[in-house]
């Protein structure tokens, strides 16, 4: 019998992970011998946890909060995004070596490019794009849009400074606002993006009035859980396009597993069913 082939989510805590669905999917659709489980480590364990990998009891794996920053400083074979952003989400073994990667803003790119293609027309990329938040999503997500060419990116956050600071992060493509400047940035904007928890259930709402953005912006929201977010249901109602977060999440596994398991597995309409059900199970 072929020997097992196992890849880990590694987070503190990690149960509420829905990453194992989704390999564990993909494992039985290519009919390989394989699974993919839910491994916490406190923080305390994680440096130990990352040395232990040089013994192949894994392949690879994912990291989950708090450990993306922890994994950037401890692995030293990194792709160029992680290396950027300073976190890695995605780990594997190569030649006997630790190797790290960061694919979420992968993951928010052909999330998009999936459900709204044209998203990045090239007579967009002087419009406006709208970031809300300033912690690690957002700055993953700044990081993917200005790779497709967007150069005016306005990051809006409720503590001014984290904004200004990963603004500062990027340079004279980007910049902080507050809140309140948002009813005049929205009026020449491509894109809005929700990078914060607002929104999510069991949190505050996110309360903003999406009325002067362009007809053609498109509104998207990482929050995955509602799916359609009141957020993106306002600018459905509006007639403007979104695009929900669970195509994010779905999307940044790609990758790892193509590094652990050698097949690139495909976003199907089965898998999201999948996770939607869990969702709506266990949410
Ligand atoms: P983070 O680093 O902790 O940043 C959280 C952001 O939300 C900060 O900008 C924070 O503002 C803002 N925020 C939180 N509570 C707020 C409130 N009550 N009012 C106003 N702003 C508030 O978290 P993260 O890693 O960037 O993740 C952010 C969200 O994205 C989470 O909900 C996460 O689940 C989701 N996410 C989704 C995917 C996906 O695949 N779809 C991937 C990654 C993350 P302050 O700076 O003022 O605190």
């Amino acid at each position: 019998m072929a020997e097992l082939k196992r890849a880990f989510i590694c987070g503190w805590p990690v149960e509420h992970s829905r990453s194992p669905i989704i390999h564990n999917f993909w494992i039985n659709k290519y009919g390989l011998q394989g699974e993919y489980i839910k491994h916490p480590v406190s923080p305390s364990d994680f440096d130990d946890f990352v040395l232990s990998l040089h013994n192949g009891t894994f392949l690879g794996g994912n990291v989950t909060i708090p450990h993306k920053e922890m994994a950037f400083k401890l692995i030293k074979n990194l792709d160029p995004v992680a290396k950027r952003l300073g976190a890695v989400n995605t780990i594997w073994i190569e030649d006997g070596e630790i190797h790290a990667a960061n694919t979420d803003g992968y993951g928010f790119l052909a999330n998009l490019d999936q459900l709204t293609p044209n998203w990045d027309d090239a007579s967009l990329k002087q419009k406006k794009v709208i970031v809300l938040g300033a912690g690690g999503a957002a700055r993953a997500i700044i990081d993917a849009v200005q790779s497709r060419g967007f150069t005016n990116i306005s990051i809006v956050n409720r503590t001014y400074s984290r904004a200004e600071n990963l603004a500062g992060f990027f340079g004279k493509t980007t910049h902080a606002h507050k809140w309140e400047d948002l009813p005049n940035l929205m009026l020449d904007s491509a894109l809005l993006i929700n990078t914060t928890s607002l929104g999510m259930e069991g949190k505050s709402p996110l309360e903003i009035d999406l009325s002067p953005l362009p007809s053609n912006c498109l509104v998207s929201d990482i929050v995955y859980v509602p799916l359609k977010t009141e957020l993106l249901q306002q600018a459905e109602n509006l007639g403007l396009k979104i695009a929900e977060g669970l195509g994010m999440l779905l999307h940044q596994a790609v990758p790892g597993f193509e590094k652990w398991f050698g097949i690139r597995p495909e976003v199907s309409d089965e898998l999201r069913a999948l996770v939607v059900q869990d969702l709506e199970q266990n949410s």
